[in-house]
């Protein structure tokens, strides 16, 4: 099969099915098929690579040079990319064409990817479902077959809790390890990209794509990028599996904790043993992130006024009517609440008692997973305490939409890799394990949800 015929083939099935779905908010068909026929000649000319003209479907967080751009967003909705994000370099150079860009929350804020300005994606395991979110639209074109593979950003959970919903593999990697480059920022020191794919395996060739040093990224780590596929295929004999008492109590759906604990039984069966881990200040992260991750994201979200980017509002009287008006047009209304507590938290005289705090937390959840990490090799629990909600169940309580990412906003606070593969089913929809490593174990962990498929 060519990478042209392959596809047609996804082009063909988002144009059949892609309606009811609502997971892209831009199909780049040109685009795809002239990238597809360069891919061809790269593997005709032997030139080829693992990837190569493997058709992928970009998160439209990432920057995409000539194609709209819009995080989901009426501010963005008229931006056309003038440069390409670091990741999409990285999968461009290697010959994965474009299929086009999926839909997500607004600027990556949410966890049901309803807030999108495009409406939002259903699940495609019960169209009455949410896919999860930010990266919703990610995990349901990999569900639904109309991509093979996908980008992801998570900065709270975004790219595993969507894995987790529609079934399907995400891995969020060690801060730093993938470049925030040309990534529209919402919290610049929790954003991570990384992929979502059917199987551990596709993970961890994707990311061995998308992985590596760029100078454009401060944050970037400067090391050897690791081979993320050398571990799949290795023996799990001796694995210590942590599971933390406090991942298991209050508020944890019974049938998830079922599907969860029946497959850490199965991962023993391939030879690791558990032990019981402690993570006492779980309950921390959640309260913490929420003065963080709007504190940063109320800076990064200051560029757009207007001017330079985006949404400008018509006959403005002046500056300051430009700035208000186009802010107010442009940003949905989770978006503005998220820039008013975060300017709050930042405001002279609060900035103690709340942004100060919540770095303290911080600290104090990342230090609880360097003291698990001294008995256990990797963690595991649930992604998230429920299956996939319905669309609209959770989108008047902000509190509890936020309180369901306590298993994954904890690794992000701390800044570890997280991977989530399908688990099982409660009433057709679909529940993932959560693997948290310490720093740099994608390798083991995407080995540990290899064997476990
Ligand atoms: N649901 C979380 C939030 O709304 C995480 C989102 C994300 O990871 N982008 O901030």
């Amino acid at each position: 099969i060519t990478s042209v015929q392959l596809t047609q083939h996804y082009l063909d099935r988002i144009s059949q099915y892609d309606a009811d779905i609502n997971a892209y908010v831009t199909v780049t068909p040109e685009l795809a098929i002239a990238m597809a026929k360069e891919a061809d000649e790269k593997l005709a000319a032997g030139k080829g690579e693992l990837l190569t003209g493997i058709p992928v479907a970009h998160k439209d967080i990432f920057c995409t040079d000539g194609v709209k751009t819009s995080c989901s967003s009426k501010m963005l909705d008229n931006f056309i990319a003038p440069y390409d994000a670091h990741v999409v370099t990285q999968l461009k150079k290697v010959g994965m064409p474009i299929l086009g860009k999926t839909n997500m929350d607004e600027f990556a804020m949410g966890s049901t990817s309803e807030s999108s300005y495009y409406g939002p994606t259903k699940n495609p395991w019960d169209l009455n479902a949410v896919p999860g979110g930010s990266s919703g639209g990610a995990a349901a074109v990999i569900a639904a077959g109309l991509a093979p593979m996908a980008t992801g950003t998570d900065t709270g959970g975004s790219i595993r809790q969507p894995a987790s919903f529609c079934g399907i593999t995400g891995i969020k990697p060690t801060y730093g390890s993938v470049s925030r480059f040309g990534i529209v920022a919402y919290a610049s020191s929790f954003d991570q990209a990384g992929p979502m794919t059917r199987s551990a395996e596709d993970s961890a060739w994707m990311l061995n794509a998308m992985a590596g040093f760029d100078e454009r990224d401060s944050t970037s780590l400067e090391r050897e990028t690791p081979d993320y596929a050398a571990e799949l295929g290795q023996s799990l004999k001796g694995l210590k599996i942590g599971v933390p008492a406090e991942y298991f109590g209050d508020g944890l759906d019974p049938e998830v904790e079922k599907i969860v604990r029946d497959a850490i039984a199965e991962v023993e069966k391939l030879g690791a043993e558990t032990v019981e881990v402690h993570l006492p200040n779980k309950d921390l992260a959640v309260p913490s992130y929420y003065v963080l991750a709007p504190a940063e994201a109320s800076s990064n979200l200051s560029r757009f006024d207007g001017v330079r980017f985006g949404h400008r509002c018509e006959n403005p009287k002046d500056l300051e009517d430009l700035y208000k008006r186009s802010r107010s047009e442009g940003f949905g209304a989770e978006v503005k609440r998220r820039i008013m507590v975060g300017a709050y938290a930042l405001s002279a005289g609060f900035y103690d008692a709340y942004y100060l705090k919540a770095q303290k937390l911080r600290r104090m959840v990342r230090d609880d997973f360097t003291k698990a990490f001294e008995s256990c090799d990797v963690i595991m629990g649930p992604v998230a305490p429920s299956p996939a909600f319905n669309i609209g169940e959770k989108s008047d309580d902000q509190v509890s939409m936020y309180l369901s990412d306590l298993y994954t906003i904890p690794v992000n606070l701390a800044g570890l890799p997280g991977l989530s593969v399908p688990a099982g089913f409660v009433n057709n929809r679909p529940v993932g394990l959560h693997i948290v490593g310490p720093y740099f174990s994608e390798a083991k962990l995407l080995n540990i949800g290899h064997q476990f498929q």
